[in-house]
């Protein structure tokens, strides 16, 4: 785990990259704040977590970090122990984590219920929605730590990098480290409630779109051609026909759309 600073004092902000070795592009969005070391209003602590599975080019070495935590020093795995250095090292700080996706090109973000720090930043990143994820929250950093994590992009695309850019000097920003205003968007919340299970198959299709309602009746994918159709309606979140090895995805449900403030005159 490598962990630099900016500004001085005792950071109560995180930017946290690399808890997945095959997703860089947080790591790119890190390096550069290090390399142009911006002026900080407020100190905000750099972290790059997994750098054994990032110099592998493999999602973990031993087992998922965003799996293992609260962890332990003791832990049999190198994850087990990583996730409990960083709960110590995060302990005090709102955290930023930056993931990529196999399934979602637009950014959006991730949260441990709607809570009123993430109503308040969240609007004022370049996201497309807002993810709550509570009901899937075990292991992982923001069951320990108070965090927003961000879907950068597809993993290891450049626009994943350039997307993990923007959003983390976005979420700068919106805590008041970097100067400027964060303009508010509205934004749709929607809520995780199950997960869409795979069978074991050759080939897998996916026919919809995530964030876009799935009737009741609607074909929404495949295994080996066989399709499998909704029993009520949903809405698609990380589904792809790749990604995840026994899982689509998930069905969500909308809960809210949070207005944009009208615009000053
Ligand atoms: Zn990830």
């Amino acid at each position: 785990m490598r962990v630099a600073q900016l500004g001085s004092g005792t950071p109560e902000i995180a930017v946290v990259a690399g808890v997945h070795g095959d997703e860089p592009c947080g790591v790119r969005a890190v390096e550069r704040l290090l390399d142009e070391r911006p002026t900080v209003e407020r100190p905000v602590k750099l972290v790059v977590a997994n750098e054994a599975a990032l110099e592998r080019r493999v999602r973990f070495v031993d087992e998922d970090l965003n799996r293992a935590f609260p962890g332990d020093p003791n832990a049999q795995t190198h994850e087990g122990q990583l996730a409990a250095e960083l709960v110590a090292e995060l302990e005090d700080c709102l955290t930023f984590s930056m993931h990529s996706t196999q399934s979602h090109a637009d950014p959006f973000a991730i949260v441990n219920g709607v809570s009123e720090t993430a109503r308040n930043i969240v609007p004022q990143l370049p996201v497309a929605a807002m993810v709550e994820t509570s009901n899937f929250a075990q292991g992982r950093l923001f069951s320990k730590i108070k965090t927003i994590e961000v879907e950068c992009g597809l993993q290891g695309s450049e626009t994943a990098a350039q997307n993990a850019d923007r959003l983390t000097r976005a979420f700068l920003t919106a805590v008041d480290a970097l100067p400027g205003d964060a303009m508010r968007r509205e934004l749709p919340v929607f809520e995780l409630t199950d997960v869409i299970n795979k069978e074991r198959a050759d080939t897998y299709e996916v026919f919809v779109d995530n964030f876009t309602e799935v009737d009741a009746g609607e074909t929404f994918a495949a295994a080996d051609g066989d399709e499998q159709v909704a029993d009520q309606p949903f809405y698609p979140v990380l589904m792809s026909s790749n990604g995840y090895r026994n899982v689509f995805g998930y069905a969500a449900r909308k809960l809210e759309v949070l207005s944009a403030p009208p615009a000053a005159d």
